[in-house]
């Protein structure tokens, strides 16, 4: 009976730890510290000077012990996207043109592959890994596909999406054996399994401090001493000559602090594994026909699962769930002018339909069996129709009729820069996506309201806190504007622009 009361409140439950995780308080005391005391440029000869190159010199000690390297071997960056562009992009360069192929797994970071497609249009060879159906590489073709032109083999620790571990180990073995170097994204993997340079005996790593409880902006590049390295920002000779630029002390002072906790959430692992399982379980009663985009044994991260939905648009669900207070990401990450499915789903074979039906679930350190209780009662809820529904109209279903019907208002919820990229529908009114709620006042409650965005996902999130604020007829447009072009060429051509209007707050 409790339970059923406790339920009825919204509750903050945070699975997406994947895209970010907060920051603990150990960091944050610590970055205050050294903010407000350190101000010191680690380059300069006095005291205050020192204080900070002593903190540095301690951060990069506690960073490299972190995943068992040398402190030669480290060095900071802005962010992992920074440390995987700059590691392959001096390694391609230096080789070029004596060799000029870089062997990667289809299931990379974007940071890692439009690095590697920005390389293609340079010239350079890319070839990919076949994966089987969870996403796990073929050894055998890694080693048919090593050659003399071979730079080097990238290939991540973890995936992001899905939680897919590879044998990086075993990658390393078999392209060491033909002399080439192996660089491993380490961002997923540092915090939920043990990540061991040493022991995986790779040449190149990253990790990210936002991933592991520290600030975002804080990253580092492990290279294995004797390995090739060259400058990747030019300037002083911060990083020992070769990322110039005063460092960012406080960030790299958090990431240090984060670093700290690591086997403190490597303790975790066991218990949040348990409470996935749990989850997985549960909604398998609930929903009997999802299916799981990720390994389900010990190939997999103990805190992250990917999972279809057959027949749920998966941005309404989130929109569902971020209104009860829940915070998941979409299986399908959509850019902004195309609303092609994630890469890595599309590497798993899931079509473009199960694509836009996944949803990742990536649970935290302090997850608790409450709070899964609790997602797992709104999405029994949502399932079985309980919650008041809001419309989905396919692309095709936005129709000339309908958007000049006199009862339709459709409000365009875009950011201005997606409204640089694609006109709005005809006769939108274009308000704000971060304060929507200040224009409720204007929109008329009786009409039938349509929102749209671009890919679909800001939408529901808006109709869905309308419909709950007394809003009759409120539906969103599934696959936002980009969708409704694809679907509509000659209606976009001939009216997409017009009559749009800015409704003040
Ligand atoms: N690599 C992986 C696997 C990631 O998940 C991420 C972040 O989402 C990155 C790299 C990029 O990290 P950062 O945000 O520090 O640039």
């Amino acid at each position: 009976m409790l339970i059923k009361q406790l339920f009825k409140i919204r509750h903050n439950v945070y699975l997406d730890n994947n895209a970010t995780t907060q920051v603990s308080s150990a960091v944050v005391r610590k970055m205050n510290r050294v903010l407000r005391r350190n101000f010191g440029n680690p380059s300069s000869l006095y005291k205050a000077a020192i204080n900070s190159a002593i903190i540095l010199d301690e951060s990069r000690a506690i960073v490299a012990k972190t995943i068992q390297a040398d402190p030669s071997e480290i060095y900071f960056t802005g962010s992992a996207t920074e440390a995987n562009n700059n590691i392959i992009k001096t390694l391609a360069e230096h080789h070029y043109p004596a060799k000029n192929k870089i062997i990667s797994t289809p299931l990379e970071h974007a940071s890692v592959i439009s690095t590697l497609e920005y390389l293609a249009g340079k010239g350079f060879v890319i070839e990919y890994i076949p994966v089987d159906i969870k996403g796990r590489i073929n050894m055998d073709a890694l080693s048919a596909m090593i050659d003399p032109s071979t730079i080097l083999v990238c290939c991540m620790l973890a995936n992001n999406e899905t939680g897919v571990i590879q044998d990086v180990k075993l990658a390393a073995k078999i392209a060491h054996d033909k002399q080439v170097p192996v660089f491993s994204d380490c961002v997923q993997a540092l915090g939920k399994i043990p990540v061991n340079v040493k022991d995986l005996d790779i040449d190149y790593a990253s990790i990210s401090a936002h991933k592991i409880h520290g600030p975002k902006g804080a990253g580092a590049l492990y290279v294995k001493n004797g390995n090739f390295i060259s400058s990747f920002i030019h300037g002083g000779h911060q990083e020992n000559g070769l990322r110039a630029g005063t460092e960012s002390l406080h960030n790299i002072a958090g990431l240090a602090e984060a670093c700290k906790s690591v086997s403190h959430y490597l303790g975790k692992a066991k218990k949040i594994e348990s409470l996935k399982k749990y989850f997985i379980r549960e909604l398998k009663k609930i929903k009997p026909d999802i299916i799981i985009n990720s390994p389900e044994d010990s190939t997999c991260l103990s805190n992250t699962v990917n999972i279809v939905f057959p027949g749920v648009n998966n941005a309404y669900l989130m929109a569902t769930l971020d209104y009860f207070g829940m915070a998941v990401s979409a299986g399908s990450a959509c850019n902004t002018q195309s609303n092609e499915p994630s890469h890595v789903l599309k590497a798993l074979f899931i079509s473009d339909q199960q694509a836009r039906e996944s949803i990742r679930f990536s649970l935290g350190t302090g997850i608790s069996r409450f709070q899964i209780s609790y997602v797992l009662e709104v999405i029994r809820q949502f399932v079985n129709g309980e919650l008041p529904p809001i419309g989905m109209l396919e692309p095709k279903m936005l129709s000339k009729e309908m958007i000049f019907d006199n009862n339709t208002f459709i409000v365009d919820v875009r950011f201005w820069h997606d409204r640089l990229l694609i006109k709005s529908i005809p006769n939108a009114h274009e308000i704000s996506f971060f304060s929507y709620k200040k224009y409720f006042k204007h929109i008329p409650k009786e009409k039938n309201v349509i929102l749209v965005c671009q890919t679909g996902f800001n939408a529901p999130i808006v109709a869905y806190e309308m419909k709950l604020r007394g809003f009759k007829n409120v539906s969103f447009l599934m696959l936002g504007i980009v969708g409704w072009k694809q679907a509509n060429p000659a209606l976009y051509e001939s009216y997409a622009g017009t009559n749009v209007q800015k409704l003040q707050a």
